[in-house]
């Protein structure tokens, strides 16, 4: 109560902008037809600046719905954040919903008009008077260019400092508005605070078992935020942390001190599997360790499909890749040692890695050779589950069972070492 009396004496322009809520318009996303990537887009933008995201909507094409919606959000959030619902036909209504919401009668804005006739005149042809809809402004709203389409949006500033802001629903519209326009205004108002995010991505471990070694109270802090996501490629431990103000008994942190304590925590207890920060991809962690030893590599795979050679890409330090069916020479006693450095010989390579992907069970009993100038270094797993997905598993193996060798050549064998990709702030 204190906080919003506060709050509400403060001019509304000084109001700090640090929660949001997105709404996405359209009863296309509702019907499942169209995948609503704004939303996602949106949030991640404001996470990444330190701004609470509290909720993503998507909603039907019906007024009071929609307006509804801008009701809640607006009682809630700081920055409400709309896209779609901006056409010119009578089922885009997000003007009319934040129109009832503000109490405002929507008008037809004489500058708006004269760009939106211009948009057809200059291509010779009548306008379409269903079209003046998208001139439309309320009192309270200032129009937002958009370059590439005929909707403009709009900004919304709120009696009490909140704003609003609606953008059409086309990403290719609503992408340069958002950042070329709307970001730029909201950061000079202050949006967000200082905020932290480091990934450390691991291998050979699942994500359960990373959580039980995290732990409840770790796991359940508001700050440090500690996370695991599940990937395709790794398990994923995000820790996010803002700035913690003096209180009594203890001294005032900034967020990346609360960062580094957080981490130091999550690597004391996983260390051993992490093989690489923030958003690096397995070929740019093998690539940077290969290209620090000025090696290259050839590959020769057997049942995977060719799942390691997709794994790593399209990338110059990779010379030869090979698959092979999963029955060539099976049962021969030493054949993956002896395909891995014939693959390295025969591409003039330094290192040569073979690996074998067979059926057992469910799973996929997976073999890896790494053959390099130094040794040849053999090691047997058994991957989750069969098909493709144990393939695409044992893909995965073979790149960590590559970079961890690759990682010993070097002489580091911790996980310091494997920082690869400082997290980039977006
Ligand atoms: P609009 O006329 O502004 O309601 O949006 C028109 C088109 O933009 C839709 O038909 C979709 O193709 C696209 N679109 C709308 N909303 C989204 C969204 N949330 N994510 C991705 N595309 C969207
Ligand atoms: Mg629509």
């Amino acid at each position: 109560m204190e906080y919003a009396q506060h709050m509400a004496d403060l001019p509304p322009s000084a109001r700090p902008l640090t929660s949001a809520e997105i709404l996405s318009v359209g009863t296309e996303l509702t019907a499942g037809e169209t995948r609503d990537t704004n939303a996602g887009e949106l949030a991640r933008a404001l996470t990444v600046r330190g701004v609470r995201v509290h909720r993503l909507q998507a909603l039907p094409d019906e007024l009071p719905t929609v307006a509804g919606a801008f009701r809640v959000a607006l009682d809630g959030a700081d920055v409400v954040l709309s896209t779609g619902g901006l056409g010119p036909t009578p089922d885009d209504l997000t003007r009319e919903a934040i129109a009832q919401v503000c109490g405002e009668r929507p008008e037809v804005d004489p500058d708006l008009e004269s760009w939106l006739r211009g948009l057809w005149a200059r291509r010779g042809m009548p306008f379409p008077e269903l079209n003046l809809k998208q001139a439309w402004l309320i009192p309270s709203a200032t129009a937002i260019p958009n370059d590439n389409g005929t909707a403009p949006g709009w900004w919304v500033d709120r009696p009490d400092g909140r704003v609003l802001v609606a953008l059409p629903g086309p990403p290719r519209e609503m992408r340069p508005m958002w950042s070329d326009w709307v970001l730029p205004r909201l950061e000079a108002r202050g949006l967000g605070q200082e905020i932290e995010i480091r990934t450390l991505r691991l291998t050979g471990i699942g994500e359960s078992q990373v959580a039980d070694l995290l732990g409840e109270p770790l796991l359940h802090g508001a700050n440090p935020s500690v996370a695991t996501y599940a990937r395709s490629d790794a398990v994923d431990v995000r820790i996010s942390a803002v700035a913690q103000p003096a209180t009594d008994g203890r001294t005032a942190r900034t967020a990346a001190e609360v960062a580094d304590a957080a981490e130091a925590q999550v690597l004391d207890l996983l260390r051993d599997h992490v093989w690489a920060r923030g958003e690096t991809s397995w070929s740019a962690a093998v690539g940077e360790r290969l290209m620090a030893l000025g090696w290259r590599l050839a590959t020769v795979e057997l049942g995977t499909g060719g799942s390691l050679a997709t794994l790593l890409g399209d990338a110059d330090w990779l010379r030869r890749a090979e698959s092979l069916p999963a029955d060539h020479a099976a049962g021969e006693a030493g054949a993956l040692e002896r395909l891995a450095e014939a693959a390295r010989d025969a591409a003039g390579c330094d290192v040569g890695v073979a690996v074998r992907a067979a059926p057992r069970g469910d799973d996929t009993a997976v073999s890896v050779v790494v053959a390099s100038p130094e040794r040849i270094h053999r090691e047997r797993r058994l991957a989750f589950l069969g098909g493709a997905q144990g393939r695409s598993r044992a893909a995965l193996t073979a790149a960590a069972v590559l970079l961890a060798e690759l990682g010993r050549t070097m002489g580091d064998g911790s996980a310091e070492n494997s920082r690869t990709v400082e997290e980039a702030r977006r």
